[in-house]
C-alpha cells in the first residue's frame, strides 16, 4: 500500500498507471470504520486502483470546536486500509491543499446547498464543493464513492460534477448501520456509554416515520416527531424534513411520482448526529 502526503508524489505515482486503468477514489476525514470500508468494497470491485483519502478539511467546519474534536486515528486508519488491500492512501496537509490560503470557493448548487445541513452548517457545502473539486483535479479518478448516510452531500457531489463538466461517475453507497441501528459515523466514538446507549432512537424514529408515511400527512408526521424527541431527555433535535429526493426540498404534499426521503440532525450532548431513510418503496 502507497501513502502519499504530497500532491506531487501522488501525481507522479498515477501517471506511472496505464491509461486504460479504472481509478476509483474514496474520500473520507479517517477515524475509518465499517461504512467507510463498504464504499471501499465497492470502489474495489468496480475499478483496477483504489485511492482513499484522509483528510478532515477545515474548510467545511463552521464550528472551531467541532473541528478540533473530530477523532484522528491516522495509524489505525492505515493498518485497517492496509489489512483490507487498499491501494493508494492519500493523506495531505492543510497547507498542502490549500496552498497557505484556507479559505473555500463560493458555488451555487441549484439550492441544494440551502436545504436541511445548508441552514444549520452556514458554509459547509462550500466547503464540501472545494475539497472534492480540489480533489478531483488532483487525482482525475474514473469513479467516486459517496456515501448516503450524508445524503445531501451525495446530491450535491452529483450537482458539483454536472455543473463543472467534470469528468467522473459519482456512486452513492448505501448506510452501514450498527446492529442497533445506529448509521456509523466517526463521531459516534465521542459519545459517552450513557449517550451511546440512547442514539438508536433516532433510527427507531426513522424506521416509524417509514411506516407513518403511508397513512398520516407530512404536517402530522413533523408534529408526531418532535413530540417525540420533545419527551426525550437526552436527545435534542435539531431538524425533521420530509423531502424530494432530487430537489431536498421539504415537501407538504405526496405526489405519487417523486421520491422522498426522511432527513434528520439531533444533537447528542454536544455530538451532531444526522440520518436519513427512504420513504420509497424499494424496486
Ligand atoms: P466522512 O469520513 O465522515 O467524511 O465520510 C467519508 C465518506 O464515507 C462519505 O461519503 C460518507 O457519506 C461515507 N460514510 C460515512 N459513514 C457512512 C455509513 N455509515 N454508511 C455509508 N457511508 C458512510
Amino acid at each position: 500500500m502507497f501513502v502519499f502526503d504530497t500532491i506531487k508524489n501522488l501525481q507522479q505515482y498515477l501517471s506511472s498507471l496505464q491509461v486504460e486503468q479504472l481509478i476509483g477514489f474514496v474520500p473520507t476525514m479517517g477515524a475509518l470504520h465499517k461504512g467507510h470500508l463498504s464504499l471501499i468494497n465497492q470502489a474495489q470491485k468496480e475499478n483496477d486502483i483504489v485511492v482513499v483519502s484522509i483528510f478532515v478539511n477545515p474548510t467545511q467546519f463552521g464550528n472551531q470546536e467541532d473541528l478540533e474534536k473530530y477523532p484522528r486515528t491516522l495509524k489505525d486508519d492505515l493498518n485497517l486500509l492496509k489489512s483490507v488491500n487498499c491501494n493508494v492512501v492519500f493523506t495531505p496537509s492543510a497547507d498542502e491543499i490549500y496552498n497557505h490560503n484556507i479559505s473555500s470557493e463560493t458555488f451555487n448548487f441549484d439550492g441544494l446547498e440551502n436545504q436541511m445541513e445548508g441552514k444549520f452548517r452556514k458554509g459547509h457545502f462550500d466547503g464540501v464543493g472545494t475539497i472534492v473539486k480540489r480533489f478531483f483535479e488532483i487525482a482525475n479518478p474514473t469513479n467516486a464513492y459517496f456515501g448516503e448516510k450524508d445524503f445531501q452531500q451525495l446530491q450535491i457531489v452529483k450537482k458539483l460534477v454536472e455543473k463543472n463538466n467534470l469528468n467522473v461517475t459519482i456512486h452513492g453507497c448505501e448506510i452501514y448501520r450498527e446492529k442497533d441501528g445506529l448509521a456509523m459515523s466517526s463521531r459516534n466514538s465521542r459519545l459517552t456509554e450513557k449517550y451511546r446507549a440512547e442514539v438508536p432512537f433516532i433510527y427507531q424514529t426513522l424506521i416509524k416515520v417509514q411506516s407513518l408515511f403511508k397513512s398520516l400527512t407530512v404536517k402530522e408526521i413533523n408534529v408526531w416527531v418532535q413530540n417525540e424527541f420533545d419527551q426525550n431527555e437526552l436527545l435534542s433535535l435539531e431538524y425533521f424534513q420530509i423531502a424530494d429526493e432530487n430537489s431536498l426540498r421539504g415537501i407538504v404534499e405526496i405526489n405519487s411520482a417523486n421520491k422522498y426521503r426522511a432527513f434528520i440532525a439531533v444533537f447528542a450532548d454536544n455530538i451532531r448526529l444526522i440520518d436519513n431513510i427512504s420513504l420509497s418503496k424499494k424496486k
